[in-house]
């Protein structure tokens, strides 16, 4: 059989015209398919999650309830809102740090690391040791913090006999630092950063 002029270029039409499609299939599956997929989500929270906040052990099995009840677009939210929740429930426990090598000490030092009734002068001069010691991550959660997105830590607070050694000075970020000084932590969810930039990134 012979075929026709008209077939072949009929068909190489329809093929040019289906070529792309499959070229770009990637591409269009993840605008089109992926965009609406719940576990195309919760891969990218989750790559995202374990990337910012290392020391954090989250559970994604919790999820799954939320997926199996809910709508696309109120399961996103409960997701976040549940991530959240396990980052405020991380435990913490406050350990003695390292000391700074003495030849890095000023004179004064040790006579002003003895709380009086004010925080002493050079409490900035201290964090910035701080967050050298502590590879600018949250001794907490490990998330990275530069000196304006952290907060200097007491291990042992001046009320207990602390001092402001640098063995009990550490860092931790600003949501971390919220938590541990609040008195129901588990109200801070729309507060912290950690939510509302995963909403800013994955739902607005
Ligand atoms: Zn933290």
């Amino acid at each position: 059989m012979i075929l026709g002029l008209d077939y072949i270029i009929s068909s190489a039409i329809i093929i040019a015209f289906i070529l792309p499609f499959y070229i770009y299939r990637k591409k269009i599956f993840k605008k089109y398919y992926v965009k609406n997929n719940i576990s195309y989500f919760v891969h990218e929270v989750t790559i995202y999650l374990k990337d910012k906040y290392p020391k954090v052990n989250f559970d994604f099995s919790r999820i799954n309830s939320i997926i199996r009840t809910n709508s696309y677009d109120q399961a996103r939210i409960l997701i976040l809102e549940e991530m959240t929740k396990q980052f405020i429930e991380l435990a913490f426990e406050k350990r003695t740090q390292k000391n700074i090598p003495k030849e890095l000490l000023w004179a004064s030092y040790e006579k002003e690391s003895i709380p009086k009734n004010s925080t002493p002068n050079n409490l900035l001069r201290r964090k910035n040791f701080v967050i050298k010691r502590d590879n600018y991550k949250c001794n907490r959660c490990g998330k990275s913090i530069k000196i304006d997105t952290s907060m200097l830590l007491l291990i042992k607070d001046l009320d207990q006999g602390g001092t402001y050694h640098f063995e009990n000075l550490s860092i931790l970020c600003n949501d971390c630092n919220k938590i541990i000084n609040s008195q129901a932590p588990e109200k801070l969810i729309k507060d912290l950063n950690i939510f509302n930039s995963m909403m800013r990134r994955y739902i607005k």
